[in-house]
């Protein structure tokens, strides 16, 4: 079999939401589980969670969808609403809630029939502008969902910008402009992503919605001091399948980007970006080779990557080799290919099997 593997701690998964509810202790925390719960699957984790989750969070009813009919009854958000009106009879059937974000959601909700009145989170614009109906719209509509028998409980919600960078006053504004567009009304709020959670407590409110911390990278960049509160959650290895010896002078894969610059023993590793190894990965990027941290030598193939092994002369072929995880995070993978955690883990194609361990007991 081929040695590329993911696997994924669920008592990390666990772990880091306790954390989540420790930092925000007033707070319910609607665990973010959309994209395949950031590529490490949304049924064994929300399975994993549901005996402590206050609820999830998805992009849509497909998503949903999947998380009920594995038997998830834990409340569900929609968190970008419906797309069409067309889903609001599964909206009923399987007890979701939706964000509302736009007037056309509003509408499309208060001209339905539903069976039972719902939960509906009413995004309000408070500057990311994305999603969010203008803030001086926001008593008018939370009248227009409060009288309506479509609707239960209203939760009044906003997404940040800039939550990952604490020295910005992006956040604090955002808050401001929030406070004021709901001001005389009563009722329950969600501000803070991982970030927001993490670094903000003032905007902690009556939900959190942590996404990327559950998964045990932090939002603030790696070495921030709220990295050591977090266990990663995958793990994604593969082992070395060959290994040769080049001199000094000689390139190494396409391009031949690598030149070595002194005799170099070489290790071939099956991953490659056809697994979600990200192309952009520069010479340097850290690999960990049976627990000995190496380097990326050469451009990353579709189903191999090149390490540099001069200085492990014992490792042999079969060495097992983790591309990130514990010895390696994933942010210090993400700096060396210009992006973020999110798309490291979501970007994990289906190549790759995902081996679960610590299932609760
Ligand atoms: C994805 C998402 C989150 C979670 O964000 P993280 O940065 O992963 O914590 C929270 N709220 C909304 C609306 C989202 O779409």
């Amino acid at each position: 079999m081929r040695p590329a593997h993911a696997i994924i701690d669920l008592a990390a998964i666990r772990h880091n939401y306790s954390v989540a509810k420790s930092r925000a202790p007033k707070a319910r925390a609607i665990a973010i589980i959309k994209a395949n719960g950031y590529g490490h699957g949304a049924v064994d984790v929300s399975k994993t969670l549901s005996p402590i989750a206050d609820g999830f969070g998805v992009a849509c009813i497909e998503e949903a969808l999947e998380l009920r009919e594995s038997g998830i009854s834990n409340p569900i958000l929609l968190l970008e609403g419906i797309f069409d009106p067309d889903e609001l009879p599964l909206v009923d059937k399987y007890r979701l809630s939706i964000a509302i974000s736009t007037q056309r959601q509003l509408n499309w909700l208060l001209e339905s029939t539903l069976k039972q009145p719902i939960d509906v989170f009413l995004k309000i614009d408070s500057g990311m502008h994305r999603l969010g109906i203008e803030p001086q719209d926001t008593c008018e509509t939370y009248t227009k969902l409060s009288a309506s028998p479509r609707v239960k409980n209203i939760v009044l919600m906003t997404h940040f910008a800039r939550a990952d960078e604490p020295d910005q006053p992006t956040t604090n504004n955002q808050l401001e402009r929030f406070n004021q567009a709901i001001k005389g009304i009563d009722a329950p709020c969600t501000l803070s992503n991982s970030a927001g959670t993490l670094v903000h407590p003032n905007t902690h409110q009556q939900f959190i919605r942590p996404g990327i911390m559950l998964y045990g990278a932090t939002p603030l960049g790696h070495n921030h001091k709220t990295d050591i509160l977090l266990k990663p959650a995958m793990s994604l290895r593969s082992a070395i399948f060959s290994i040769r010896d080049l001199e000094a002078g000689e390139a190494i894969g396409y391009a031949g980007r690598y030149i070595c610059d002194r005799p170099t023993r070489v290790g071939v590793v099956a991953i490659g970006y056809a697994d979600g190894y990200p192309r952009e990965a520069v010479d340097g990027t850290p690999v960990s080779i049976d627990g000995h941290r190496s380097r990326i030598i050469g451009k990353v193939s579709m189903d191999m990557i090149t390490v540099d092994l001069t200085d492990l002369p014992h490792i042999k072929e079969g060495a097992p080799v983790e591309l990130w995880g514990n010895d390696v995070r994933a942010n210090e993978v993400a700096d060396c290919c210009d992006t973020i955690s999110y798309t490291l883990f979501t970007g994990v194609t289906r190549r790759v099997p995902l081996r679960y361990i610590n299932h609760n007991s």
